[in-house]
């Protein structure tokens, strides 16, 4: 899947100022349906200002944020078909796999009998076996944690999963697996990830594109291999001094 795909997401000019700093700086950028794509770029240059406009916890200081062609600038976060995966992947601790599934379904009222249905379904499709359903998410191992947390999001069925550095508290060993992961699951579902990272390496594993961010702007994008193979700035090749 390519940026060549039909866009479901676009920003046009989207600005985020706080007083007189531009967090985000005038960005345009078009992301392909069932695309993997990762913004990239150092700690303070934008993405995570970014990402909360995208999933509606933010909203711009100017420039239009187009979901297919619905203005979604000032739709609210529950309100949008989306849902954010977050750090260390955020789930309950001393609650049940079910309940963690739940949880999205729960505070949108959906009754207990289809919630339970639900999470049963996104269990088998994530490979996590049927009997995890009571068991404490504090006893599952790290992948299967992760599987619980991208079962929890997309249980409401979003049509854009973002992804705000959720494994950058994970060691790395670990982490590598949950990357190749992650990367199945956007393969079997089909949905639209959007994930910001510092890390370019990580950028590189999974993504069909990526936009590298530096102080507000999104300087380049491309795939990986565009990426890697023409990097168009200083930044980004010494940037990519990290992966070598
Ligand atoms: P990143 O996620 O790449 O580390 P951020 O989006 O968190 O970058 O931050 C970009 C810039 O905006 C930083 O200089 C940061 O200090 C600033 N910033 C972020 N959020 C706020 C806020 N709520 N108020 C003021 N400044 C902010």
């Amino acid at each position: 899947m390519t940026g060549t795909s039909e866009p479901i997401l676009r920003l046009k000019n989207v600005r985020k100022a706080f007083g007189n700093l531009a967090a985000v700086d005038d960005i345009n950028l078009s992301i392909g349906e069932g695309e993997f794509f990762t913004i990239v770029g150092p700690s303070g240059s934008g993405k995570t200002t970014l990402i909360r406009m995208l999933a509606g916890m933010e909203r711009p200081t100017s420039g239009d944020i187009l979901l297919r062609d619905k203005r979604i600038n000032d739709t609210p976060a529950n309100e949008r078909p989306t849902c954010m995966v977050f750090q260390s992947l955020a789930l309950f601790p001393h609650r049940t796999v079910g309940q963690n599934i739940e949880f999205a379904l729960k505070i949108r009222n959906v009754d207990p009998a289809t919630r339970e249905k639900r999470a049963r379904e996104l269990m088998q499709q994530l490979h996590l076996p049927a009997d995890y359903y009571s068991k404490n998410v504090t006893l599952c191992s790290g992948g299967e944690r992760q599987r619980v947390a991208l079962a929890r999001a997309l249980a409401f069925d979003p049509q854009i999963l973002f992804f705000d550095e959720p494994l950058s508290a994970i060691d790395y060993k670990l982490r590598k697996t949950l990357e190749k992961e992650l990367k199945d699951i956007h393969r079997e579902t089909g949905k639209t990830f959007v994930y910001i990272t510092h890390s370019l390496e990580e950028a590189m594993v999974m993504s069909d594109r990526i936009g590298v961010m530096r102080r507000g702007k999104l300087i380049q994008v491309g795939s990986p291999n565009e990426i890697y193979s023409t990097p168009r700035s200083r930044f980004v090749s010494e940037f990519m001094g990290d992966v070598n």
